[in-house]
Formats: C-alpha cells, sequence, structure tokens
C-alpha cells in the first residue's frame, strides 16, 4: 500500500489557535487512539471507464417495498418484531463528543445509527441478508403458487409453504454476521440453511447458528476462500441458492434501504441535511457491501451534502487497497502487504467486491484505516460512556470522525470542499455495524482489554502529570 497516501500528522495550524486540533492530535496519534485517513482523488468526478452497474434507484425502492411484504410474516415468526410491526430498522441516538476526542463538539453533532441493535441478527447484515432470503423465498412461492391475488405474506408460515421451502438450500460463506443473517432468516422460513465459515468466524457464532438448525461447515482458510467453496457447492444443485457477498445485487439493494429509512429517521429528529448542515457518515467497511449500498442510497437522498467514509482494520484494507489502484481488478491485501489479522472478524476481509468497487469511485469521500487498539479502546468508550455494547467490527466506526477532524487530509478535505464554515452546524453519524447478539462474557472480555490499553494511553499523555 502507498503509505505516503496516507496522513498521520496532526492538523495543520488553521483551528490549533482555538486549543482544540491540539487536542485532538495527540488523542489521535497517541499509542492506542491512531486513525489515518485517504480521502478519495476521484470523489464528486467523473472517473473515466466507470460503469455504472446494473442498478438503478428503483431496485432499492423495490428492496424497500419486499421487506414492507414480508413484514406481516416477520412479525409472526419473530415474536420481538411485534412491537415493529415486522419491519428491522434501528434507532438514532446521539454520541457524546468526547467519545470521538475531547473538542470534539465544536465540529458538530455526533450520532450513532445503532445497528448494533437490529432485531434477530444483532449486525447491518439484517437489511441485506434478510432483503435476499426474502427475494428468493418471493420467488419459489411464485414459482409453486403459494401466493394468490390478495394473499397476505403470512400464509407462507403455512406447513404447506414451509413444506416446499424444505426442498430448498440457502447457502452463504461468512466470517459470522453475514451467516447470521442468512442462516437464521432461512431456518425461519423452513429452507436448509448453510453457512461456511472462514478461520475468523467466533465459536459462539457457529453455535448460535447450530442453535437454529443451520448446518455450519468450518474451513482453516480466510474469507475468500468459505465463499468460493460455498458458491462451487451451491453451483450444482438446482434447488440451493447460493448468497454471493462479492456479487450479490440482493443484498446491496437490501443494504441500500438504511438509507431511505435513515432519511425519514433524521426528519423526525429535526437534524437538517443541506450546504449549511454537512452530513458525514462513517461506516466500517469488508468486501464494501453494507457500507456501499448505504453510501449508494444516501448520495442518491442526499447528493453533495452527504460525505461517507468508509473505515477498515489496518491489516485488511481491502477497499482501500482497490481504490489506490484503479486499475488492478481483483487485488487482494495480501499483494499490498497485509496479513488479514484483526480483532474485527467482521471486517476480516482480503479482497473488495468488485460490484461495489465501481459503484464508491465517485461517491465516496475517503478511507479511514484504524488499528486493532483503537477499537478496543473505543468498544470500551462506547459502553462506559454512551452505554452501547458493539463488537470490534462496530467500533471501528469511531475512527472515522477522529481521522477526518485531526488529520491534515481532513482538514484539507474540509477546506478544499468549503466545508469549514458549516462544521459548527454539521452532523456525524459513527454506525455502529453489530455486537447486540454478543455473548457477555465475550464482551466484557474485549472491555476489560479497551479498558486497559486506554488507561495505558492515558499514562503517558497530558493527563498523566
Ligand atoms: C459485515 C460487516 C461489516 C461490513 O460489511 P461488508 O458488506 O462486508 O463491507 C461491518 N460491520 C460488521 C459488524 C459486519 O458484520
Amino acid at each position: 500500500m502507498d503509505q505516503q497516501a496516507i496522513s498521520r500528522k496532526p492538523a495543520p495550524s488553521a483551528l490549533s489557535s482555538q486549543g482544540k486540533l491540539l487536542m485532538l492530535g495527540y488523542l489521535c496519534d497517541g499509542s492506542s487512539q491512531s486513525a489515518k485517513l485517504w480521502i478519495n482523488p476521484e470523489h464528486g468526478g467523473k472517473a473515466v471507464g466507470v460503469i455504472d452497474v446494473n442498478i438503478t434507484i428503483n431496485d432499492v425502492l423495490a428492496a424497500e417495498q419486499r421487506l414492507a411484504r414480508f413484514a406481516p410474516l416477520l412479525e409472526k415468526l419473530f415474536p420481538e418484531l411485534e412491537k415493529s410491526n415486522g419491519i428491522v430498522e434501528s434507532p438514532v441516538v446521539t454520541l457524546p463528543a468526547d467519545v470521538v476526542a475531547k473538542g470534539a463538539g465544536s465540529y458538530g453533532h455526533f450520532w450513532v445509527k445503532a445497528d448494533h441493535q437490529l432485531a434477530v441478527a444483532g449486525s447491518v447484515k439484517a437489511r441485506g441478508g434478510f432483503h435476499e432470503v426474502l427475494e428468493f423465498a418471493e420467488g419459489v412461492a411464485l414459482k409453486h403458487g403459494l401466493l394468490k391475488d390478495g394473499d397476505g405474506y403470512e400464509v407462507l408460515a403455512s406447513s404447506m409453504a414451509r413444506d416446499c421451502f424444505a426442498r430448498y438450500e440457502v447457502a452463504v460463506g461468512s466470517t459470522g454476521n453475514l451467516g447470521m443473517s442468512i442462516g437464521i432468516m432461512s431456518a425461519a422460513l423452513g429452507f436448509k440453511a448453510c453457512v461456511h465459515m472462514s478461520a475468523e468466524a467466533k465459536e459462539w457464532k457457529k453455535r448460535l447458528l447450530r442453535s437454529h438448525g443451520v448446518m455450519v461447515h468450518e474451513y482453516p482458510g480466510d474469507y475468500g476462500q468459505a465463499v468460493a467453496i460455498g458458491r462451487a457447492k451451491a453451483s450444482g444443485n438446482m434447488f440451493a441458492h447460493f448468497v454471493d457477498d462479492e456479487k450479490s445485487i440482493s443484498l446491496f439493494c437490501g443494504y441500500a434501504v438504511a438509507a431511505l429509512r435513515l432519511q425519514r429517521q433524521l426528519v423526525d429528529l429535526n437534524v437538517r441535511v443541506d450546504e449549511e448542515h454537512p452530513l458525514f457518515v462513517y461506516i466500517p467497511c469488508g468486501v464494501g457491501g453494507a457500507p456501499g449500498g448505504v453510501c449508494y442510497g444516501l448520495k442518491h437522498v442526499f447528493g453533495e451534502h452527504v460525505h461517507c467514509f468508509f473505515v477498515e482494520p489496518e491489516d485488511s484494507s481491502c477497499f482501500l487497497v482497490r481504490l489506490q489502484h484503479p486499475d488492478e481488478e481483483g487485488i487482494s491485501i495480501y499483494d499490498a502487504g497485509q496479513h488479514n489479522k484483526t480483532i474485527a472478524d467482521g471486517l476480516a476481509v482480503p479482497q473488495a467486491s468488485e460490484l461495489v468497487y465501481p459503484l464508491m469511485r465517485t461517491r465516496l469521500a475517503g478511507m479511514v484505516v484504524a488499528a486493532d487498539e483503537s477499537m478496543l479502546v473505543d468498544l470500551w468508550q462506547l459502553k462506559s460512556i454512551a452505554g452501547l455494547k458493539v463488537e470490534p467490527s462496530a467500533a471501528a466506526a469511531v475512527s472515522g470522525p477522529r481521522a477526518l477532524l485531526s488529520t491534515e487530509a481532513g482538514q484539507q478535505y474540509l477546506q478544499a470542499n468549503g466545508l469549514e464554515p458549516f462544521m459548527s452546524t454539521a452532523n456525524h453519524i459513527v454506525w455502529t455495524t453489530g455486537g447486540a447478539l454478543m455473548p457477555i462474557d465475550e464482551f466484557e472480555r474485549l472491555f476489560a482489554q479497551g479498558q486497559q490499553l486506554a488507561s495505558k494511553s492515558l499514562a503517558v499523555g497530558p493527563n498523566a502529570a
């Protein structure tokens, strides 16, 4: 990777006369809170050779309508969805700015989009994963005449429908969360469900899936390998549907629905998005499907007034590597000297999605790279300061605003885009992508590690004296 491209320096003097950036710069460069920012040079432009793959906003609207058609069935299958009438959605809550950095409050209001609380699947994978399983179920149901004109989709909970679904298999390759989303929904509808798991997958995720009746296959290799094996196994089987995380349009459109719903949530919160109220969104990135869908939807809704940043682990930054090598389709992190070692199991992915990459080339503002230590400290902070229980992959999002506000590259971005005068009225959304289903002992272990790292870095910080 081109290390030069990532600014590590503290911010220039433009705003430090107010004494804020010094603090931000310090925190950012502290041993446990390092975050690096890379600004996408193609953002907002017309990249040469970019094909807008065959996705339009109408596909996203269709996905939203499909999720609505299935809501009565989901309400029936999952009692926890009764209060939301079968819609799986997360709240937007205020985030104390101190979690990002001391003084960050002067750069606008901070929010959390709390996907770590998404019902049933416990992660951002709920929207995309559920949508793809439901789209497949809808196709099977129509083919077999299970849905007659005027029928509500509740009829798909009947034993006749379930017997029909039981002849089909839904399969997926996963580091964990996608498997949980696909596996739990498929099994609940009556499909055979099969999850091919890579080496990073946590034991508790496998246990939980098996308790839902999902077949779990384990492989010693990385995510790319688990996907390849799953894809090959399903390809010979007429009754199998393989959810292809690297290529699926259905998954992508399901993820993008989040943007349409967020637009309404922001209206309800009286949050404006316009020239004087820029919106910054920071989302953890694996193959790019979930954050890509959200960014695609948000750019449709808010255009140039929304600035999307993806956050990746230092040793698994596949989307950054791809963006920095526009001519090298299929380039992996290994080609760039990385090893895929990170505590962020949901982000431990060696290769960016080639479906999503072209869609992001001119839409994405930039990439942030976060160290494992930062994720642990932020996991601890999010719990102890904001009361949010998230997994390391989700805690990575906090590095997003920290990097934008405290690096030279970030300050240059704000300046170049004429954003500086409007930062005090800006809104920042930190997308916490997973965590609800994490067993409490697993969470407490990570929490303790984060706390320890934080106290160590404070001991060498300005408060030590
Ligand atoms: C999967 C996942 C992501 C990223 O999604 P991709 O589609 O792989 O980019 C982020 N956070 C969590 C918790 C995830 O499980």
